[in-house]
């Protein structure tokens, strides 16, 4: 029978919640997005340029990079320049100047990676249910392959 834990930490502090993962065994945790914005995630690190990334497009609103372990033949990550720690956290809080760019640069990456003809997918998770492990607003963009069902399971 499996044990489960329960990390007993300050509020704030890594934006994680463990709901039931078994005690030894390290599996991503998802992100609680109703938590404050961590300075300290790989996004925003990567952002900084304190983490390479392999870039696909930047602007002012935006930062495109290929996903270290891409489940597609295109796999790319879209986020937003400002610290938003999800879909619902951007939606309620971005400007509309900040949305509009975001939008946008989404779909010009696709667009620039030749993925408009034979179509792509956009996926961005939010929090528990969803399984989002970082806690800054992105974008996957999946393209290359078909797709398949929309949900797995
Ligand atoms: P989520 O599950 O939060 O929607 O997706 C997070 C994604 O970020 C995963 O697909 C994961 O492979 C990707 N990822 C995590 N760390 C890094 C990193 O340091 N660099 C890049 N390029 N992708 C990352």
């Amino acid at each position: 029978m499996a044990i489960f834990a329960r990390l007993n930490r300050p509020r704030g502090t890594h934006n994680r919640l463990d709901r039931g993962a078994p005690v030894g065994r390290f599996e991503p945790m998802p992100i609680d997005p109703t938590e404050p914005y961590d300075e300290g995630n790989i996004f925003a690190r990567i952002l900084r340029g304190e983490i390479p990334c392999k870039k696909v497009y930047e602007d002012d609103h935006a930062l495109a990079f290929h996903d270290i372990n891409p489940l597609s033949p295109t796999h790319v990550l879209v986020i937003p320049k400002g610290a938003y720690v999800s879909w619902d956290d951007f939606s309620e809080r971005g400007t509309n100047e900040e949305i509009a760019g975001f939008v946008r640069a989404v779909g010009k990456v696709a667009r620039e990676c030749g993925l408009v003809a034979d179509g792509y997918r956009l996926l961005a998770n939010v929090g528990l249910d969803s399984g989002q492990e970082v806690p800054h607003l992105h974008v996957h963009i999946f393209g290359g392959r078909p797709l398949g069902p929309m949900l797995a399971g």
